[in-house]
């Protein structure tokens, strides 16, 4: 008989990066007993390796930035299948988020005026990003967590106790939801040191739990992205939106083998540093899209040029979004003209001095050294595209963040819509800062309003149970090696439903899929349940494959070239696809149905932000009746 520790709490949240951590403090300030959990160390998650900065437009370095130009922007960047309404309240609240963080104690760069300093980046019509130097993560992760303990301290000051209202699990892998007649009950999960099961009964769970980069074998993400908040959801019943859309970065490391797919962050570009072929060109010159071609430079001297007057000169297309520069590098390469290890060349060292190369990129100088022995300031970097972010996720109400499933929210790089088919850089700080908070009071609200609380069924614990132990039975003795699996699903994924794809290899994929969904089934581990790698990778991969089918699925249905979905045998971007949303849901336990939805379309006024000309290449001239121009 196993003994199942058990917790009670009003809210549950799973994944302890920025999203996660906003979402504990706004349940916490609501007056709500928060747990916080997470699969990896406390403060170790992505967003702690976020470099860039957060996007906000607060206007300090241009006092033409607003709220509107950002949600513009962001609108572009997903080619106009982002959900107009939580793009609407980014660009809004995003700016407020940043400011409160600095009263919980971050400190950002700053300009000669005393504002907060924002930087230049893709996408983003003004130097937008707030930033410390190229660390931000960090700074937002510390800041997050000391307000956790500020607030513990008051609880202790109010009842004796500091983990009264706000406390932490760390290292501990949820694997199962609970649902009680129709609604969340709890979730299930264990530690992973010591394998000790654990159950949280909550009637409000919000799932912060980051990407699934590690269903490619080129992959930016570590080891914790298996898409597990995404399976969980689809479990549960939710719904997954905009799975076809993955943002493949263009500037990953390719050398040595041992760190490829490690980022080389945007800011390098940000700050000046340009991509150039074997032949020493400036190749991004020739891949500048029709619909960006009045916003780009179309000379290097104007390019040049508007690093010091943005107003009065065009951006290199070194920042066009990251989709477009990704496939540019990959044709490059195609080519024939790419650097000895398969990439292109990032040069940063011929456009700045090295002391302000180690003022401003001062962890890129340090990675470079110590995982390439390459100087930065002298030489330039081998770069290729590296699977970095998923645009899609849970499908959620965009102001409470709630998933279909009564008692589920999302939020962060879990949820789906904000970004369309393509995030910008710098609008996932803001964005899990935005809607972290949302989903922390939605979650409180749902719990006020819900009186009392379903109570977890002791089957279904059973159940979570026996499936947590399911690679460990004699059944599958055996059975496959669980790191061979995970290889085949990587290599799959990322040769036939990779950055370009084409009907007859992701059909191939789903074919592997199917063959890797048995083998998942069956995979077998040994040993004891303390700290054993390949029994918490098998329990990860029920995960992964979800997932990857997912993406897969949805791949191959969107007929058209949009954001991160490139489609080798239907280049175009077509106006009939753009308002058209596919939907995952659960098919049983390892197999996924997909629907089609139609987008709701954007309200007059967020419409009339755009002139009608800019909507004539997304639109449909159906869609564009309404518009101020008034021109059907
Ligand atoms: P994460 O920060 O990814 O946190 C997820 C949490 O969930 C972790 O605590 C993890 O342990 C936990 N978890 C996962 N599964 C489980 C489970 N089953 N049980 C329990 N816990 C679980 N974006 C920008 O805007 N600007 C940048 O400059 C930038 N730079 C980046 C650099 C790198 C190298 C990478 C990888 C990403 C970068 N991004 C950047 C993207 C951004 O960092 C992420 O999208 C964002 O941090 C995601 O935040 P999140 O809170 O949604 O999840």
């Amino acid at each position: 008989d196993e003994k199942i520790e058990q917790h009670d709490y009003d809210v549950v949240v799973i994944g302890a990066g920025g999203a996660g951590l906003r979402a504990a403090i706004e349940a916490r300030l609501q007056g709500k007993r928060t747990a916080i959990i997470s699969k990896s160390l406390f403060g170790k998650a992505h967003t702690v390796m976020a470099e860039g900065g957060c996007a906000a437009s607060m206007g300090n370095a241009n006092s033409n930035d607003n709220w509107q130009v950002h949600y513009r922007d962001t609108m572009r960047g997903g080619k106009f299948l982002n959900n107009w309404r939580m793009a609407e309240l980014h660009a809004k609240e995003a700016p407020d988020r940043v400011w409160e963080l600095e009263t919980y104690g971050a400190l950002f760069d700053r300009l000669p005026d005393g504002t907060i300093s924002q930087r230049n980046f893709g996408g983003h019509t003004y130097p937008r990003l707030a930033h410390v130097g190229d660390r931000t993560g960090l700074e937002l992760i510390r800041t997050l967590q000391q307000k956790i303990v500020s607030l513990q301290q008051e609880d202790f000051k109010a009842t004796g106790d500091y983990e009264s209202h706000i406390r932490v699990f760390h290292e501990c892998t949820i694997t199962e939801l609970f649902k009680t007649d129709g609604k969340i009950s709890g979730c299930f999960g264990y530690f992973r040191n010591d394998g000790r099961f654990v159950r949280f009964d909550a009637p409000a769970i919000v799932l912060a739990t980051g990407g699934v980069g590690k269903s490619y074998s080129v992959t930016s993400n570590s080891w914790e992205y298996t898409g597990d908040g995404h399976a969980l959801a689809l479990r549960a019943g939710a719904t997954l939106i905009n799975m076809e859309f993955l943002q493949f970065h263009p500037t990953g490391m390719v050398w040595p083998p041992s760190v490829k797919g490690i980022l080389v962050t945007e800011s390098v570009r940000g700050d000046g540093g340009v991509l150039k072929n074997s032949d020493g060109k400036r190749f991004m010159f020739d891949y500048v899209p029709d619909v960006f071609k009045e916003q780009y430079a179309t000379t290097e001297e104007e390019g040049d040029r508007w690093y010091e007057d943005a107003d009065n000169n065009r951006r290199p297309p070194e920042l066009l979004p990251r989709d477009e520069v990704a496939r540019a590098i990959n044709s490059e390469v195609k080519a024939g003209r790419g650097s000895p290890h398969g990439g292109v060349y990032l040069d940063i060292a011929s456009r700045l001095k090295p002391e302000q190369i180690l003022k401003r990129l001062p962890s890129m100088h340090h990675q470079f050294k110590e995982l390439a022995d390459v100087d930065i300031t002298k030489e330039p970097m081998e770069v290729g595209p590296t699977c970095h972010y998923v645009m899609g996720g849970v499908e959620v109400d965009p102001d409470t963040a709630m998933s279909i499933v009564p008692g589920l929210f999302a939020a962060g790089e879990v949820a789906g819509g904000m970004h369309g088919s393509n995030r910008l850089g710098g609008n996932s700080l803001s964005d899990l800062l935005v809607f972290g908070r949302r989903s922390g009071k939605g979650a409180s609200e749902y719990v006020d309003a819900l009186g009392t609380k379903p109570a977890v069924a002791t089957e279904d614990v059973n159940e979570a149970l026996d499936r947590a132990l399911l690679p460990f039975s004699t059944s599958t003795d055996g059975g496959e090696n669980p790191f061979q699996v995970q290889q085949e699903l990587q290599k799959t994924m990322h040769e036939l439903v990779g950055i370009i794809r084409k009907e007859d290899e992701m059909e191939m994929a789903l074919k592997k899929l199917e063959d890797i969904a048995t083998r998942t089934r069956t995979v077998s581990v040994s040993g004891h349940r303390e700290f054993n790698p390949g029994w918490h990778l098998a329990l990860d991969l029920r995960n992964m494959l979800l997932v990857s089918l997912c993406v897969g699925k949805a791949a191959l249905e969107r007929q058209e070239s949009r954001g991160g979905h490139t489609r080798d045998d239907y280049p175009v971007m077509d106006s009939d696809w753009r308002h058209l949303l596919l939907v995952c849901s659960a098919l049983g336990e390892d197999n996924v149905e997909l629907t089609r939805k139609e987008q709701l379309a954007m309200r007059p006024e967020l419409f009339d932000l755009f002139e009608l000309d800019e909507l004539k290449k997304y639109y449909t001239g159906e869609e564009l009746g309404g518009h101020r121009a008034g021109e059907g």
